[in-house]
């Protein structure tokens, strides 16, 4: 099958720090990643390139076959306008550590916003469209609330129907349980694998949640110093990795 995502030798660095050196990397279509790895090694950074948050200094990175950071065909690429960006954009959906919520918004309007103002849906269809969402998330009774009003799980679950209002080809999630108390950790999981049990999404997941992991991914990449330094099948990665630097993070985390 083609790859859905494919880096090709892709090169991110801030100033003189290189986050990213010749990176190679692909995503097969309905394929659940995570990616686990040391903080600072760049994790966030290649969801963050994904969302076209952070450009890149070489290489190319496609989704679909369709150049993100570029326009045009075979050698023969140049940087990408700001409207090839926003377009590529929406085959993308992010949900992220902090919530990112607007808020100054409701609920409801978090997330009919940028089906609105983006996919230009009448009201009424994104209504229509965010009510099943809060629905399918445990928080259609939050409907007219401010965030500030909510818990971090509840937050999280908002954030993950707001991303997939925009219904993406590709959800990414950025260490998405880590700000939340203990107590709300299990909620969000279980949103996210109902939401893998339930569609055909591609998912690229950075936790550290181990046992989400073997429930949820079809692979496990273990992600240090700007490179994939092994993956397979979380019973492989968790219980037989075959790198030291593995075994040592493993044993940190668990
Ligand atoms: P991870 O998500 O694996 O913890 P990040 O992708 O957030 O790692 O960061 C990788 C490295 O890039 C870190 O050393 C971080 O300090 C650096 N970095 C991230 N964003 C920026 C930025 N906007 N400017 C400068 N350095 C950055
Ligand atoms: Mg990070």
């Amino acid at each position: 099958m083609k790859p859905i995502v494919r880096f090709d030798k892709v090169t991110k660095s801030f100033g003189d720090t290189v986050i990213l050196r010749d990176f190679d990397f692909e995503l097969t279509p309905g394929e659940r990643v995570v990616l686990m790895g040391p903080s600072g090694s760049g994790k966030s950074t290649v969801l963050r390139i994904l969302m076209t948050l952070e450009d890149i200094q070489d290489g190319v990175v496609y989704i679909d076959d369709e150049p993100l950071w570029h326009e045009g065909v075979g050698n023969n690429l140049k940087p990408a306008s700001d409207k090839h960006l926003r377009k590529m954009r929406g085959n993308v959906g992010m949900v992220f550590q902090h919530f990112n919520l607007f808020p100054n918004m409701t609920v409801l309007r978090n997330i009919i916003e940028a089906p609105m103002k983006v996919l230009k849906l009448s009201r009424k269809e994104a209504e229509a469209r965010a009510d099943e969402l809060l629905a399918r998330v445990g928080m259609s009774d939050k409907r007219e609330a401010y965030p500030n009003s909510l818990s971090g799980g509840q937050k999280q679950r908002v954030a993950i129907a707001r991303a997939m209002a925009m219904r993406p080809k590709l959800l990414l999630f950025d260490e998405p349980t880590s700000a939340l108390d203990p107590e709300m950790v299990g909620d969000v999981l279980q949103v996210i694998k109902d939401l893998a049990a339930e569609h055909d999404l591609t998912m690229l997941i950075v936790t550290h949640e181990m046992g989400f992991a073997r429930d949820v991914a079809d692979r496990v990449c273990f992600f240090c110093d700007g490179q994939i330094l092994e993956q397979g099948a979380p019973s492989k990665i968790f219980t037989d990795p075959a790198e030291d630097r593995t075994r040592q993070f493993l044993r940190m985390v668990l």
